[in-house]
Formats: structure tokens, C-alpha cells, sequence
């Protein structure tokens, strides 16, 4: 069962999402919590923000945790001096790989770029610093390119690279194809990190692509927070790669839940309440038909069981529901109702969830019963 390691970054590029910015305070939380549920390294801010940015890191490395942690960083000897001035060991230093971007961005050659990354990678090295490649745009550069910066690097003692799709220019297919390639080409104990956005909602799927063709590290974020429109959300990756591929990630997966609403609260984001795994309806049924087939055998509509990541199913009621899932709500609790009971709420329910386009809330249906069973008396 191969195990990916996470590489969480919602203190960097969740924190680059438009208008999302962590208190000093949300980003020990944060860090706290991502270390209680086993994520192997976070990386966790830009050090050349400034010495606001510096001390925040500063301040979660002296928290002494047992994950790993990583600063992000342009490829400058100034950047590396600020990294190493907070006390984080693992320094990920950064180029763009695209011509479109190097040329475009820095107005650099590929041969100029890859010189510049090796001095502040040699750099920080000399600093007694582990140091990672960011190759940033890495899905829209040259594989010849790519497949000569790795075994340049590695020659001088990198052995981790990180794979961006800077702007989501991967399908999963490609994905696989490219990390597969780069693999073949390089010798084999260079580690690679794939990093995804979300811009057609690919993001986990080529992560998860990446991962199954070899690469060992996933960068995600808690819920998909990100650059735009995200990053490849860590629960997402995590509960697909152990459920649709088989594999590990070494995650507490209960504590999920806790560390999401713990990140969407502080980021101020309202990311949906249909949000896979973390999202308030991941595990709400209304629809007659699934509510039975729940109530007969959970795997009828299950895909896997919520209490794996410390939730469980609800049953809320509203236009699809039926009579059976009328008498289930009432029987949590402890209230016994006739079919034909059960029938004429789902009437009301009915009624009401099409005219207000919403759920029926359970006090709802407890004073429609007491009408019932009023009605049924007068009516003796
Ligand atoms: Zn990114």
C-alpha cells in the first residue's frame, strides 16, 4: 500500500487566496492542528513579506512541533537570508520553468533562470539548510528543460522538486504522463511534489494522477483554499487516495472536520456547503429513495462510512423525501406514527419545502404531529 506524504500550504498559498489573511494567533492554531493530524510538513509563509511575515514563522517554528516545516522563497540570496533568519530549516526555493513565464515574468533564458536558482539553492545549502526546488509553471515547460534543471540540481544535492501546475494546464492523463517522463529521465531517489489549481475543478484528480505515477509528495490545502479558485483540498486527496486507490497518507482523518471549520472560519471563505468531506451537506440525504436504501444497508448510498472522518449521516426532510423518511425523523425521536400519519406530514412537507425552497425544520414537523393527533381526537 504505497503511503503519499502531504505537504500542506495553507499558511502559504491558502493565505494567498484574494482576502484571506491568518492572524498571528489562527496561524499557530492552524499549525497546531495540522501537526495533530500527522501531516508530515507544512509549508508555512513567504519570509520576504516582510518581518511581520518572519516573525509569524518564527513563531510557529519555536512551537517545536513534529512536522516539518518549509518556507517559501524566490530564488535570491536575499529571499534565503530571510528564510534562515527564522529558524525554519527546510527552505523551498522557487523559479519559474515556462519560457512564458521566465521570459514574461523575469525576461530571463531557461539557462539564465535555472543559473539563477542554482546560486540561491547552492546558497542556502552552504547555510546548512534542506533545501526543495519549486519548478513554478512547471505543467507548461519544456520536459527536455525540466528533465536538465532536475539532474543539474541534483548533482548538487536536491533531492526534492516540486511539480507545479502554476495555472491548471493538466488534465489527469497528462499529468501522469509528464511525471511519469520526468521519473524515467531522473535518477531514483529524487522525491517529487506535485501542486495543483483548481481552475476546472481538476485539481485533486491531478494530484492524485501525479501521485499514482510516482511522485511521493502532494501540496494541498485544508479545503481547497488558494490562489484563485484553490489549491487541491487535503481532505479530498487524502480520503480518495485511500479509498479509490488504495493507498495512505498517514492522516488522523477524524480530526478533519475540526481543522476545516477551524481554517474556513479564520479565512473568512465561504466555501460551499456541498464541499466534499468537510462541507456541511457531504452527508445529508433528502431524496425518498436514498433515505430507504440508507435505512436497509448503508453501502446502498455510501460511499464511505462519515464516522471515518468523524461525522455521520443525516436525513433532513423536503420536497423529494418520503413517508419512510417522515416516520424516521420522528422516530429518533422516540415518536411512533401510522403510515397514514407519516402520509399526511409528507403532504405538509412537501408544501412547504417547494414554497420556501428550503428544508423543513424538525420543530416544523413536531407541531404539524400535534396538529395531527389534535385533529385525529376532536375528530373522536
Ligand atoms: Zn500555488
Amino acid at each position: 500500500m504505497k503511503s503519499l506524504k502531504l505537504c500542506d500550504t495553507t499558511l502559504r498559498d491558502g493565505e494567498q487566496a484574494a482576502g484571506v489573511s491568518f492572524t498571528r494567533a489562527e496561524k499557530l492554531e492552524i499549525a497546531k492542528l495540522l501537526s495533530e493530524c500527522g501531516v508530515e510538513q507544512a509549508e508555512v509563509g513567504i519570509p520576504a513579506m516582510g518581518r511581520r511575515e518572519q516573525e509569524d514563522i518564527a513563531a510557529i517554528a519555536e512551537l517545536g512541533l513534529p512536522m516539518k516545516l518549509m518556507t517559501w522563497n524566490r530564488s535570491t540570496l536575499g529571499d534565503i537570508d530571510k528564510a534562515r533568519s527564522t529558524g525554519v530549516n527546510w527552505a523551498h526555493v522557487s523559479i519559474p520553468v515556462s519560457d512564458i513565464q521566465l521570459q514574461g515574468k523575469l525576461g530571463l533564458t531557461p539557462l539564465e533562470g535555472m543559473n539563477k536558482l542554482l546560486r540561491a539553492a547552492e546558497y542556502g545549502l552552504r547555510q546548512g539548510m534542506t533545501v526543495s526546488v519549486g519548478m513554478e509553471d512547471s505543467s507548461r515547460a519544456d520536459m527536455k528543460f525540466l528533465t536538465q534543471l532536475v539532474k543539474t540540481l541534483y548533482k548538487e544535492g536536491i533531492r526534492r522538486f516540486r511539480y507545479a501546475d502554476t495555472v491548471s494546464a493538466h488534465h489527469p492523463g497528462q499529468m501522469a504522463g509528464r511525471i511519469q517522463t520526468l521519473l524515467d529521465a531522473v535518477p531514483a531517489d529524487v522525491e517529487l511534489e506535485v501542486h495543483c489549481h483548481n481552475d476546472f475543478g481538476l485539481a485533486a484528480a491531478n494530484t492524485l494522477s501525479g501521485i499514482a505515477a510516482g511522485a511521493v509528495w502532494a501540496s494541498t490545502t485544508v479545503a481547497g483554499i488558494g490562489e484563485r479558485t484553490g489549491n487541491a483540498a487535503m481532505e479530498e486527496v487524502a480520503m480518495a487516495w485511500r479509498h479509490l486507490y488504495g493507498g495512505e497518507c498517514g492522516v488522523r482523518l477524524d480530526l478533519l472536520k475540526g481543522l476545516a471549520d477551524m481554517v474556513i472560519a479564520a479565512s473568512g471563505r465561504n466555501v460551499g456547503d456541498a464541499k466534499p468531506i468537510v462541507g456541511q451537506l457531504a452527508f445529508t440525504h433528502e431524496s425518498g429513495i436514498h433515505v430507504d436504501g440508507l435505512m436497509k444497508e448503508k453501502a446502498t448510498y455510501q460511499t464511505f462510512d462519515p464516522a471515518e472522518v468523524g461525522r455521520s449521516h443525516r436525513f433532513v426532510l423536503g420536497k423529494h423525501s418520503g413517508s419512510g423518511g417522515v416516520a424516521h425523523v420522528l422516530e429518533q425521536r422516540g415518536l411512533e406514527v401510522s403510515p397514514e400519519t407519516a402520509g399526511r406530514l409528507l403532504e405538509r412537507v412537501r408544501e412547504y419545502a417547494e414554497a420556501r425552497k428550503s428544508n423543513v425544520p424538525e420543530v416544523m414537523l413536531l407541531q404539524w404531529l400535534m396538529e395531527e393527533q389534535q385533529r385525529a381526537q376532536n375528530a373522536v
